[in-house]
């Protein structure tokens, strides 16, 4: 069966660039979030933890629940408890989500500077810290998130001055409403390599854990190895004649005698259809024709094929990024970890 092998090695060596970067390992929180980017959550989540991680960051409450015996603190993105879950820390993304939640949830407060995805408005400020302390709520931190961080531009330094204007707000409407000890947290991946500077009291960091950051030009790029390889298994084997087409559409057709292999697995299980006859794996070997659900073919007679081992030239090859090719490996894969 196709699996996924997990580089113990280059998760280790990632967190150590990363806790060099920020000058501080406890400040890290690893966004495990969509099956760890992919990589298996419960697998990362071990990983971490044994690397003395003790944050994390998720989307949903079952994802939480699977984790939550592993980290002292777990923030949820975007879902809302309807009964208390005091062990967890849960993201308000708009104004109306702050009734909805159970009196003494603990809460983390989203503002919007600049992505215009989530989060309330910096001059709601004072309604949201007025609504949260009716409610009963206990306001830990205040975020933002970056648009883009990894982009040579202006962007990423606005939405920091902006933020920098609310957590001056903030720091004193939480006096007057009783939230000691607000936190505050801005920086993804791309914005914590970025800067040396501004990244407050915690760090939210995926891709760049995961070993897959790509920074645009001209921005530094840090040397992080990607954790996770895709392996596929050798179906059957066949010797083409010239003029012999391969595949769904007979899209690629042999120019002479070749060894054409079949391997197990295919878009049902996340390899992109758009890598078909594009996509060359790490060992030289080239898809031929079209990926099908449960198939792909490559032109080599292995019986175990390395797919690939840097998510980011597989995703380039199908047109996309690395988190779409990543989150997108289907998790009835098996994981293991390698040393
Ligand atoms: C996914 C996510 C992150 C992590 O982003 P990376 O680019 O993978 O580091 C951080 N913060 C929020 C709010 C996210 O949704």
């Amino acid at each position: 069966m196709a699996f996924i092998t997990l580089d113990r090695k280059a998760f280790h060596h990632n967190i150590n660039m990363i806790a060099k970067q920020l000058q501080s390992r406890d400040k890290i929180a690893l966004v495990l979030k969509d099956n760890a980017y992919g990589h298996g959550l419960e697998q990362m989540a071990q990983m971490a933890s044994r690397y003395g991680i003790t944050r994390a960051v998720v989307r949903t409450i079952d994802e939480a629940m699977v984790i939550q015996e592993r980290f002292n603190y777990i923030l949820v993105l975007a879902d809302t408890p309807t009964i208390p879950m005091p062990q967890l820390n849960f993201t308000i993304n708009s104004m109306d989500q702050i009734r909805q939640f159970p009196r003494g949830s603990r809460v983390e407060l989203k503002i919007d500077t600049g992505m215009h995805r989530n989060g309330i408005a910096p001059y709601l400020l004072h309604h949201a810290f007025e609504k949260i302390s009716k409610n009963g709520l206990k306001l830990e931190a205040v975020l933002t998130h970056h648009r883009s961080a990894d982009e040579l531009g202006t962007d990423y330094f606005w939405q920091r001055h902006r933020f920098e204007a609310v957590k001056r707000e903030a720091l004193t409407l939480a006096k007057r409403y009783g939230f000691e000890g607000l936190r505050f947290h801005s920086a993804n991946s791309a914005a914590l390599f970025r800067s040396k500077e501004g990244h407050d009291d915690m760090v939210r960091i995926g891709i760049a854990a995961y070993g897959c950051l790509e920074m645009g030009p001209t921005l530094p790029q840090p040397d992080l190895l990607p954790v996770l390889s895709l392996w596929g298994e050798k179906l059957s084997q066949r010797r083409l004649n010239r003029g012999e087409r391969i595949g769904y559409g007979g899209t690629f057709t042999a120019t002479r005698q070749q060894t054409v292999s079949n391997y197990d697995l295919g878009y049902a299980d996340g390899l992109l259809r758009s890598a078909s006859n594009r996509y060359i794996a790490p060992g030289g070997e080239t898809v031929l024709g079209r990926i099908s659900m449960d198939n792909c073919s490559f032109n080599t007679d292995a019986e175990r094929l390395l797919i690939f081992n840097d998510a980011r030239q597989y995703a380039e090859a199908a047109g996309t990024i690395a988190y779409e090719a990543l989150v997108g490996l289907h998790p009835r894969l098996k994981r293991k970890i390698v040393e």
